[in-house]
């Protein structure tokens, strides 16, 4: 090991590794913007096949907000995407920890002037930078970048993460004392009871079922007397909000309680990238798909490996026997201890059932634990071991050039394969021809498709409907700040709208007087941005030229010229 290796490794290492687990240095770090910290997403929120790694940091509906380093440190990373994180920035700290910003408009000018130096090499608005450690050093409270929309963001916001810098483990920001006002209690917005072996009901029920609760004097919520019998789950919806802010965001801890005794507990104080698709076992995934509404279930289903429970007895079931009664205390608190309870009185009586559910049967049994190959005639399906959580009968429908397979309502852990016979097709039309995922209203949704000779294949983690789709069309530019000819001098950037009907745009570049330049691609809007101040133009009249390529090869080219003095 080099000495420098050696000193960056002890740099990484000095600080989580000699605090205790739930010991955050709290007076070390400023807050990444000078404007009072209003949250529209916190740590741990349950969003789409993952839990929030950070908080959103809301920005007065503006972006341009200069953000400050949290403490001293060195930019470790710099990645520019046109989904996810956007423009993101990760600065590793003295202390171990890595601070992360993104949804960036921009960085400071030092910083961009670093990456576009890049850009213009590996010509690509898409990068990720690694600089050596050290090479870019930065003071606490220096301005490191504008905040913005960039990447997978749906309005201005700052995204801001704190990472264990040995292990990438996201941790929750809020633990560092940053100041965020919350006086405001949890909200309790369902509450739910689940049968959970075969013969157990509630409610007369043998499957999930919504329980009613009203509020008592005390602020509390007292859920009206259950009946039931075999072992039972509990699960809850439930939102935070914090102080001058409307938005509906995550809790911080759910408790479970029976008769007094913690039956299962589990907070966000930190998570791991590699458990977060785990989410799907924590809520009620069936449950989400129908409404849109996310249960976290108080009690393991099968295949859950979160490592975010403090305390779980029996995996937090609770077994209702005849003739006894329980009382059943759920805790749902935020960061800053604030508290709703809801307590549910539970006797044990066995009632006739008012309906039986039964599994729906297909004629295939998936096993989950092994690997299952199903052949559907004009495609075949691929499942890996473990792709599911548990066993279950899955719906495979054969159509002409489309098959059913299964529906949203079960989350597939791992990646499994489709792949179609387009033999029928003659070559020509092959080559524009690609596989689409359906949605429910029949919009085909392109996807990564592999050609191997008449043979298309894709990966996905989503069951649905597949179908073979054409595209013949090539993508739509059109300039939106400037015509043919136009004298442009006092312009400070060119901006073009560009489109693709079907399969999607998949590259695009651009080239004036011959030479690459830098677009920036924001898919929201449909727009390539190029930046005048980029390159110094040594002729008056200047020849544009920009090539879009959608998803199956289909491209356009489009052609302007221009004055500049
Ligand atoms: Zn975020």
């Amino acid at each position: 090991m080099s000495m420098r290796l050696v000193s960056v490794v002890l740099f990484l290492l000095a600080g989580p590794l000699l605090l205790g687990q739930s010991q955050y240095p709290k007076d070390v770090f400023q807050p990444p913007l000078d404007i009072p910290l209003i949250l529209a997403g916190t740590f741990g929120e349950l969003r789409s096949n993952h839990f929030h790694s950070g908080i959103d940091i809301k920005t007065q509906q503006r972006q341009g907000l200069p953000v400050y380093a949290i403490a001293d440190g060195t930019i470790t990373r710099i990645k520019i995407s046109h989904w996810g994180y956007g423009k993101a920035l990760y600065i590793a700290h003295p202390n171990g920890y890595t601070s992360v910003y993104a949804h960036l408009q921009k960085f400071s000018p030092e910083i961009e002037k670093y990456v576009k130096e890049i850009q213009y090499r590996k010509k690509s608005y898409e990068v990720e930078i690694y600089p050596d450690f050290g090479e870019i050093k930065i003071e606490k409270g220096g301005i490191i970048a504008y905040s913005g929309n960039t990447g997978g963001s749906s309005g201005p916001h700052l995204h801001f993460e704190i990472r264990n810098s040995l292990n990438e483990k996201p941790t929750n920001p809020l633990l560092y004392g940053l100041e965020v006002r919350d006086a405001t209690n949890p909200s309790l917005v369902s509450l739910h009871a689940y049968p959970l072996n075969s013969d157990a009901q509630v409610n007369q029920s043998n499957e999930r079922i919504q329980l009613n609760y009203s509020k008592q004097a005390d602020g509390t919520y007292l859920a009206d007397e259950v009946k039931a019998i075999g072992t039972i789950g509990f699960g809850i919806n439930a939102y935070d909000r914090q102080d001058m802010a409307a938005n509906k965001n995550g809790v911080f801890e759910i408790q479970q309680l029976v008769n007094g005794r913690v039956y299962s507990d589990f907070d966000f104080e930190s998570f791991s990238f590699s458990e977060t698709r785990y989410i799907n076992t924590l809520i009620d995934y069936t449950y989400f798909g129908r409404n849109k509404q996310r249960i976290q279930r108080c009690f393991k289903a099968p295949g859950n490996r979160l490592s975010i429970y403090k305390e779980l007895f029996n995996d937090g079931k609770i077994e209702i026997k005849e003739g006894l009664s329980y009382t059943v205390e759920i805790r749902i608190r935020d960061l800053e201890g604030n508290t709703v309870t809801v307590y549910i009185p539970v006797v044990g009586i066995r009632e006739p059932l008012l309906k039986k559910s039964e599994a729906k049967q297909t004629p295939y049994l998936l096993k989950s634990k092994q690997t299952n190959n199903y052949d559907l005639g004009i495609a075949s399906v691929y499942f890996p071991e473990n792709t599911f959580y548990e066993d279950f009968h899955i719906d495979l429908q054969p159509g002409r050039d489309t098959v059913k397979i299964h529906d949203n309502s079960i989350p597939a852990h791992k990646n499994f394969t489709i792949s179609f016979d387009a033999s029928a097709y003659p070559q020509l039309e092959r080559k524009s021809m690609f596989i689409a995922r359906l949605s429910r209203k029949g919009k085909a949704q392109y996807m990564n498709t592999y050609k191997n000779g008449t043979s298309f294949s894709t990966r996905t983690r989503e069951l649905g409907t597949y179908t073979m789709a054409q595209d013949t069309v090539p993508p739509k530019i059109r300039p939106r700040n400037f015509k043919q000819k136009q004298w442009l001098t006092n312009y400070r950037y060119l901006s073009l709208r560009i489109s693709d009907d079907l399969s999607g745009i998949a590259s695009y570049t651009a080239t004036l007087n011959g030479e690459w330049i830098l677009m920036e691609y924001e898919p929201k809007t449909s727009t390539l941005t190029y930046n005048f101040d980029d390159v110094i133009l040594d002729k008056k009249q200047c020849n544009l030229e920009v090539t879009v390529t959608d998803n199956v090869g289909n491209s356009t080219t489009f052609n302007s010229s221009f004055f500049r003095r």
